[in-house]
């Protein structure tokens, strides 16, 4: 397990999209299962990364001067859900939260786009996850034209600027794409239809979008493209495999929470004194029970 898991961290590594890099999605295979045998092998992988992720989101909460944002994006039906079910289950929801972002409300439409992502950022300690984000922003925005060019042209920069300024407030930034295939997202589709505990999920306009495939493309290479930075990267991960996505997300959070290199704060009290002050305690119940 231990070869396999140094192998896997050099390849994991290489998920990350470098700064400055133009990203084309036919280069990256959503079929890639990163030299990891087999599902069992990728779950038992999945469950120490778990672990590790309990242990660092108690660290980051003692220490409570950092934080951690993570935006996830797909297209229909990669997953988006699933991977937040199986990679944070098992964290303390009291400091890790989740928040969808769906259609901008009238009062949303108000303000300018970063508005009403930026009342749920982080504070220090915590870790949340945006489920689309503000890239829907120079994502559907874009794809449908809700906004002139010159509008969402502009919103790169801004983005940047703002993530940017999460960076400089000790709020460290990670951006994933669950990248699937557009057959098998028809899978996905086929699958919901056949089952009870997944149909209310289809939507007529997973199917409208889906013919918009490849202006969806075209709009996610230009996003990560122009938006991966050494202070907010972009991960592209395979995920045509839900046991693998999983397991890549994981480790990507997990390696997110090293980099921070968090300090766990010294007790403020003095411990030989406490201890004492515990045995006294102990004693003093005994004494009381007899
Ligand atoms: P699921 O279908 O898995 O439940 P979802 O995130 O697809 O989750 P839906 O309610 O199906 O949720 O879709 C939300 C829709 O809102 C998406 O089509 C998304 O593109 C759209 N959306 C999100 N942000 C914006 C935005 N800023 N402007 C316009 N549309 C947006
Ligand atoms: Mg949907």
């Amino acid at each position: 397990m231990r070869a396999l898991e140094a192998e896997a961290m050099r390849y994991f590594d290489s998920y990350r999209v470098p700064a400055g890099k133009i990203v084309s999605l036919a280069d990256y295979d959503p079929e890639s299962t990163g030299g990891v045998k087999d599902r069992s092998e990728g779950e038992a992988l999945l469950r120490l990364e778990q672990e590790r992720l309990v242990t660092l989101q108690k660290q980051l909460y003692a220490e409570g001067k950092q934080a951690l944002l993570v935006c996830l994006q797909a297209m229909d039906a990669a997953g988006k859900d699933g991977t937040i079910r199986h990679v944070l289950s098992g964290l303390n929801p009291q400091s890790c939260r989740v928040r969808p972002f769906k259609q901008p409300n009238t009062e949303d439409l108000a303000h300018d786009f970063l508005w009403r992502v930026h009342r749920w950022t982080p504070g220090h300690g915590e870790i949340m996850v945006f489920n689309r984000s503000h890239y829907e922003d120079v994502l559907i925005v874009r794809v449908h034209q809700l906004v002139e060019e010159a509008v969402w042209q502009g919103r790169y920069s801004h983005i940047n600027a703002f993530e940017r300024l999460l960076a400089d407030s000790q709020t460290k930034v990670i951006k994933i794409f669950l990248n699937i295939s557009k057959d098998e997202q028809l899978k996905r589709f086929e699958k919901r239809l056949d089952d009870p505990l997944r149909q209310w999920k289809i939507s007529e306009a997973d199917y409208s979008e889906r013919q918009h495939w490849d202006a969806y493309v075209e709009a996610y290479e230009e996003a990560i493209s122009r938006c991966t930075t050494d202070a907010a990267p972009w991960f592209i991960v395979p995920a045509n495999h839900k046991w693998f996505r999983n397991l890549a997300v994981a480790r990507i959070i997990r390696e997110a929470l090293e980099e921070l290199d968090i300090q766990m704060p010294e007790p403020t009290v003095d411990l030989k004194d406490i201890r004492k002050r515990y045995h006294q305690a102990v004693r003093q119940a005994k004494k009381n029970k007899g």
